[in-house]
């Protein structure tokens, strides 16, 4: 088709279900006329990821659990046999252990955040390394992040002071990669509930205060965010690098409880 993204090929790494935010913008660039390729995390998912690749006439790139780097090259080895190059990537991956999602950051253990560091923040630079590689046209590298990284969010702990890590890393890595033509950006959206947001405490309440106090009064859909990321991952945002831009009904210009909002 003749749309925006008509000639560019992406992959979108961390479509879990139809819930995904992953998944809110691989409709939006597929829509918009660009080819994709998606990768799944383990058998479990790859039953749920298989049907909606299909929807989209999407490849299956694979298997990939960014703890296990055999398998990020794999992936990686996948597209380069496709399609030969790349022209953006979708970074939706974060993960920290759910007891650690609750209750008071100073009580995260050694190993969980570790690993919380390694799935939710190097992961980006891990396949960043490999797309450059195959972005010899330029390209647009786009990431997930939250609030939690800028101010204290209850139960997001750990996770806030990986997203704070992950932010930094789109600057180091616009920096490192703008003069190559590739851009990298993050969306910071605003609380949906995903299965990775299941985890987090309260995330019921979380849902409703930003609905009642955002002003736009309303919390964000995976095709609201979807829409914001066609425009960094199309020409549209040419100029854009190293920017974290919020979809979050305008939520992180709010410094106190809205007056008209109920008591929750
Ligand atoms: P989701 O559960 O649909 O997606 C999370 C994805 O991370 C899954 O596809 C999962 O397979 C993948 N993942 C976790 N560990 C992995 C590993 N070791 N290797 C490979 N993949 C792994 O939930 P989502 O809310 O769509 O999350 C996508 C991104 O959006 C995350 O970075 C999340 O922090 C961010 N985000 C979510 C919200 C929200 O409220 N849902 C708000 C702001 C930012």
């Amino acid at each position: 088709s003749g749309g925006l993204m008509a000639g560019k090929r992406g992959l979108i790494m961390g479509v879990a279900n139809n819930r995904s935010i992953a998944w809110g913008i691989a409709k939006a660039v597929r829509d918009a006329g660009a080819e994709l390729a998606l990768t799944y995390q383990g058998d479990a998912l790859k039953k749920r990821v298989e049907p909606l690749a299909a929807e989209l006439g999407a490849l299956v790139a694979g298997h990939c659990d960014v703890t296990d780097p055999s398998t990020i090259d794999a992936v990686f080895g996948e597209i380069e046999r496709a399609w030969g190059g790349l022209d953006f990537l979708v970074h939706a991956i974060a993960f920290s252990d759910k007891d650690e999602l609750t209750g008071r950051y100073v009580d995260t253990t050694a190993e969980n955040f570790a690993r919380t560091m390694q799935i939710s923040v190097y992961s980006l630079t891990a396949v960043v390394q490999r797309a450059e590689k195959l972005m010899t046209k330029g390209g647009s590298v786009l990431t997930l992040t939250y609030y939690g990284a800028e101010k204290v969010m209850p139960h997001y702990n750990v996770m806030g002071v990986a997203k704070s890590a992950l932010e930094a890393s789109v600057r180091y890595l616009a920096a490192d990669l703008g003069p190559n033509g590739i851009r990298v950006n993050a969306i910071s959206a605003g609380p949906i509930k995903t299965l990775a947001a299941s985890g987090i405490g309260d995330f019921r309440y979380i849902l409703k205060w930003n609905e009642y106090n955002a002003p736009l009064r309303r919390t964000v859909t995976i095709e609201e965010v979807g829409d914001a990321g066609l425009y960094f991952l199309s020409d549209l945002s040419r100029s854009v690098t190293g920017e974290i831009h919020h979809v979050d009904s305008g939520y992180h210009v709010v410094g106190m409880k809205a007056v008209d909002a109920p008591d929750i």
